[in-house]
């Protein structure tokens, strides 16, 4: 029976550990604080910072929602990360990706304090995956697709894992997470990119096939192992008049020829994005923590 992995209630009870969390620590005295900062107008961005806030309010999360203009510059950008590095009420700071195209997004990243960098993109928690060091912030998309595949019981050790796409904000770290010791890790991983040969039969081989693409239904079902489990980590909007918002949303998989063959696969939506959004949570929870015994 093929399975359909239920990213949206995975990330509920997800949530609702987080909130439990912060109840907790704030019987303890401290409020774990969000700074999530946002430059210029993009639309899906702007969807994005919205959901993250809505979701530390309702837990009970201090939220800040820094909105910049378009024009801002490099330095003011860098003064205002300083200034959230610097606030004892914020744990984890966000900068919503990507910024407009004078903003050197790696310097932002860079001037992000570690010990705040919940999105787990600073150099230094990049080291701490790559080391296998539990005391690093892990970046969040590979985190829920490693804790969907746990809660689904799917085993990864010696698991045949293949990855298309090697972003440093999915496939890679994600690549690093599985292949990683320890029961959740173990997989023997491959990492497929646009210059991969024969990509079709290297994806057939996948018991766990992981698209990180960006490009709508890229993966078809000839890209697939009888059995095998897909998590789709694409959104792409594509236009469509019928709907009131005039697109809607696709992955990086076409769902209905590979749910025909596949054990299990994640929706789009509803599988891995929410999925996200409860890993920010967790990681700032844990931030918020980790200063406590500073
Ligand atoms: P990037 O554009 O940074 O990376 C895409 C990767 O896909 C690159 O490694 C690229 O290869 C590879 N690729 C592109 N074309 C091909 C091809 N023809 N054959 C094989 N590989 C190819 O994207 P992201 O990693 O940031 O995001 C991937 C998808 O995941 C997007 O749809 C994005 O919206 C979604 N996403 C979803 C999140 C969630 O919460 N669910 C969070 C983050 C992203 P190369 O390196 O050679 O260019």
């Amino acid at each position: 029976m093929m399975k359909i992995i239920n990213g949206k209630s995975i990330s509920e009870n997800v949530l609702e550990e987080c909130r439990i969390d912060v109840e907790n620590l704030k019987e303890q005295g401290v409020k774990p604080g969000l700074a999530v900062v946002l430059v210029g107008n993009d639309p899906a961005s702007k969807a994005y910072v919205g959901s993250k806030v809505r979701t530390c309010i309702k837990l009970g999360l201090h939220s800040l929602k820094i909105e910049l203009p378009e024009s801002t510059s490099q330095e003011e950008l860098l003064k205002v990360i300083d200034q959230l590095n610097n606030d004892s009420e914020i744990h984890g700071i966000l900068v919503q990706s990507p910024p407009p195209n004078h903003i050197d997004e790696s310097a932002v990243v860079l001037a992000i304090d570690p010990a705040k960098d919940v999105d787990g993109f600073h150099p230094e928690n990049v080291a701490k995956l790559a080391l296998e060091d539990p005391s690093g912030f892990v970046p969040c998309t590979p985190l829920g697709c490693q804790r969907l595949l746990a809660e689904y019981s799917i085993d990864t050790n010696g698991a045949n894992v293949v990855i298309v796409g090697r972003s440093m904000i999915v496939g890679k770290p994600l690549a690093l997470l599985l292949m990683a010791k320890g029961p959740l890790g173990n997989a023997t991983v491959t990492v497929a990119h646009s210059r991969t040969k024969g990509l079709e039969k290297i994806c057939k081989e996948a018991d766990i096939l992981i698209a990180a693409v960006g490009r709508p239904k890229f993966l078809s079902r000839e890209h697939v192992k009888e059995g095998a489990v897909v998590i789709d980590v694409g959104i792409n909007r594509v236009d469509d008049n019928s709907s009131n918002k005039g697109y809607r949303l696709v992955g990086d998989v076409d769902f209905e020829g590979v749910a025909e063959i596949c054990s299990a696969i994640t929706p789009v939506p509803g599988g891995v994005g929410p999925m996200t959004i409860a890993m920010l949570i967790s990681n700032t929870i844990k931030a918020c923590r980790n200063s406590l015994s500073d």
